[in-house]
């Protein structure tokens, strides 16, 4: 993206879309099973082997021979020597030959001879011999080789997500490792000279770095691998210096403050001059001013997020956690975002889209209604701890009044 400071209004959904165009997905990565929890499958994984490997029971009884059941009754039982136990793992279990039967524990290879399994509810648990009470149909409680999946056959598609049951199938079928889309490494760094770390005290004027937190927590979240690189004072050679030293392990960098008007705005003053980072005015509130380009011969991502707490999380949400999506290789990019009744009156700037804190409540008739908590103000950021979700109030809507509906995106679901 080229260009230079503008100061055209630009629309969410307009920033959006020129954000995501210009991004790429990182090429696969082969990861250790567990590692590829929670990530996009990169190719198509084939069984080697079938599964089941061999015929073998599915429940703990006796291997016979079906026939030799028939007319089983608990009246008139069938007894049967019982010749030996197949245990689990056993590698070459003897055969069943007529008139006789093996005790056989579930997962035991199915014996030569034996065509069905009779489970021990069925007997009197025999040692020696055996007394069965009901007849046995040829295959009874026999897994067969191959029926969960063939040898060849597709076991996990490319762009499956990979959760618990696919790194079973995966262990399950001998793959150790897996091709999937890579966590984007995104390094973030809070801009402001009045800004120090957490565990020390502001001195006066200064205040504690909240955003690299909020914003690494975030991009964590969204299924980044996250390098809080700290802070970075209002300092242009500085600035250009620790991002110079970031770009080395950076799939895609996020900073914090120095994007307004102001005199000390730091990113914008340094960056805008690079020429590949565009700083615009996006019709939003919290979040006008944003950042968006690339640096450095890779061509690396930045997003230059306004300082005020709830602006940078409110344009993390709306502008960085699609892109770290995309850049996992996700189809779905957005929240899926519901319709609540708005249980209070609002207003809204116009020709700005506002993101509003919101609590979401699920009704007993399965409706939602919202109402708003904390005020509109962006460096409220308790009001944001306390919500569950962002009220969308789009950008020729001006008044909201109660009863109305509107458009909510829920960032919290999970309940506590
Ligand atoms: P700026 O965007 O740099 O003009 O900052 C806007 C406001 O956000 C100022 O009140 C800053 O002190 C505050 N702010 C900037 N960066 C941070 C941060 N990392 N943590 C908390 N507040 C911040
Ligand atoms: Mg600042």
């Amino acid at each position: 993206m080229r260009g230079t400071t503008v100061s055209e209004q630009r629309s969410v959904d307009d920033h959006l879309r020129r954000v995501l165009s210009d991004l790429r997905v990182p090429e696969p990565i082969e990861l250790a099973l567990l590692d590829a929890q929670g990530l996009l499958c990169a190719e198509d994984v084939l069984a080697e082997a079938p599964l089941p490997g061999f015929d073998n029971s599915q429940m703990d009884g006796y291997a016979v021979r079906a026939a030799d059941t028939a007319g089983a009754t608990a009246e008139e039982p069938v007894e049967l020597p019982v010749v030996g136990d197949i245990p689990a793992g056993s590698r070459a279990p003897r055969g069943v030959t007529r008139g006789l039967s093996l005790r056989i524990m579930t997962g035991a290879p199915m014996p030569a001879g034996a065509d069905a399994v009779v489970p021990v509810e069925w007997t009197d648990r025999g040692v020696a011999r055996v007394r069965i009470d009901r007849p046995a149909e040829p295959g009874l409680y026999i897994r067969r080789t191959g029926e969960d999946i063939r040898s060849g056959e597709l076991a996990v598609r490319a762009g499956t997500p990979i959760g618990p049951a696919q790194v079973g199938l995966l262990a399950a079928v001998g793959r150790e490792r897996v091709l999937v889309r890579p966590r984007p490494r995104v390094v973030v760094l809070s801009t402001g000279s009045e800004l120090v770390d957490v565990g020390r005290r502001p001195g006066p004027g200064e205040i504690l770095d909240s955003n690299s937190y909020a914003l690494a927590a975030a991009a964590r979240d969204a299924g980044a691998e996250v390098y809080r690189a700290g802070i970075v004072p209002d300092d242009h050679a500085r600035l250009l210096a620790v991002l110079e030293g970031q770009l080395l392990r950076a799939d895609l960098i996020v900073t914090s403050g120095g994007v307004s008007q102001g005199a000390y705005d730091v990113v914008k003053e340094a960056l805008g001059e690079l020429g590949t980072v565009e700083f615009v005015s996006v019709a939003m509130q919290p979040g006008q001013p944003q950042g968006f380009g690339t640096l450095g011969d890779n061509g690396t991502p930045i997003f230059c997020l306004p300082g005020n707490p709830v602006s940078s999380l409110v344009s993390f949400e709306i502008f960085v956690r699609p892109a770290i999506r995309l850049m996992l290789g996700k189809r779905h990019l957005v929240r899926r975002t519901v319709t609540a009744t708005a249980l209070r009156s609002l207003s809204s700037p116009p020709a700005r889209r506002q993101y509003r804190r919101g609590l979401l409540h699920r009704e007993a008739d399965g409706k939602y209604s919202v109402e708003p908590v904390g005020g509109a103000g962006s460096h409220l950021l308790a009001g944001l701890a306390q919500a569950n979700c962002l009220i969308v109030i789009d950008e020729e809507v001006s008044e909201v009044s109660e009863g109305d509906q509107v458009t909510v995106i829920p960032l919290l679901l999970a309940s506590a």
